[in-house]
């Protein structure tokens, strides 16, 4: 592929010239053997929803293979800043007191976005938050009892033992043991089409330009606080900036109540 070139998000160069070596020359950093060829699945980040994803198919017997453009002690994005989780639950749940109705619970939500919400979607989310934390918990992620005095939060929201790091660290000892491969420092870069099929992963690796062919590829590296773009779109209105640009939403201490995440939130 010489003569190529595309973006290093990490690095900000343009590589001019493209050697896309063997996969197989790829060393799974979890367990230290060599990446299995052509995995059954490819998922592109390595946060909560890539982690829950590679899970699920790990769990039906599928070769899966997570790219995570952070380095291993980074990995995780947003998801090993998070403290807890908000769940709906009709008795006692785990760490989680009484009750919290789908109602309420909606009501609640309602009143972060003034009110604009999707309905359908809101309560598709908050209807399946029950079944959640049991599933979590038989992943290995442990929670702990918010502290006493914290206003209702016992009966709504349910705090990760060990923060966002335990339950990232959970979720990553959970996919080893089912033999899911992560490859750290590995930013996608491409997506190759070939009609409705994904073709071809392309990504930087240790200096030099790798590919990777899976029969399907799971994208989950761009949630909504990872992407500058949507950032800085909710950010009119919000700080007062008439023209905000990406990076403005990321770094400004006004905008998004002096929001802080990752450093890897590329919004690609
Ligand atoms: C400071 C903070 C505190 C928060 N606290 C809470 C909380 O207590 N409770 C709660 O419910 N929510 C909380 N949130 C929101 C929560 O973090 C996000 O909703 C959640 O982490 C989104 O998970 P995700 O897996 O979609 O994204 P992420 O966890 O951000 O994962 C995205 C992954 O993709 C990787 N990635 C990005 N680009 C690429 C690429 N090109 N190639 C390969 N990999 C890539 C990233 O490195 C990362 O691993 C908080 C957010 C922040 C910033």
């Amino acid at each position: 592929m010489k003569g190529s070139c595309f973006f290093d998000s990490q690095k900000g160069f343009e590589i001019k010239e493209i050697v896309i070596d063997a996969h197989t020359a790829l060393i799974d950093q979890t367990s230290g053997g060599p990446i299995q060829s052509d995995p059954d699945i490819v998922v592109i980040g390595g946060g909560n929803a890539p982690l829950c994803s590679a899970i699920t198919a790990a769990e039906v017997g599928a070769h899966v293979l997570i790219l995570e453009t952070a380095p291993k002690p980074y990995r995780g994005g947003n998801s090993r800043h998070t403290r807890n989780f908000r769940s709906m639950h009709t008795g006692s749940l785990g760490p989680l007191v009484d009750s919290y109705s789908e109602e309420e619970y909606f009501a609640d939500l309602k009143k972060v976005p003034d009110g604009k919400t999707d309905e359908h979607l809101a309560r598709l989310a908050i209807r399946t938050s029950e079944e959640c934390l049991p599933w979590m918990q038989e992943r290995g992620v442990r929670f702990q009892p918010s502290l006493s005095g914290t206003l209702s939060l016992a009966r709504t929201n349910a705090f990760f033992l060990g923060g966002g790091k335990g339950l990232v660290n959970a979720y990553y000892r959970t996919a080893q043991a089912l033999g899911v491969q992560v490859l750290y420092e590995a930013a996608v870069t491409h997506l190759e089409m070939d009609g409705d099929h994904m073709a071809r992963v392309d990504f930087p690796h240790e200096g030099a330009a790798k590919s990777l062919t899976s029969k399907s590829v799971i994208v989950a590296s761009d949630g909504f606080q990872a992407g500058t773009d949507w950032l800085a779109r909710a950010c009119v209105g919000t700080c007062g900036e008439e023209r905000p640009d990406p990076w403005h939403a990321l770094q400004s201490r006004r905008c998004l109540g002096g929001f802080s995440g990752s450093r890897r939130r590329t919004g690609r």
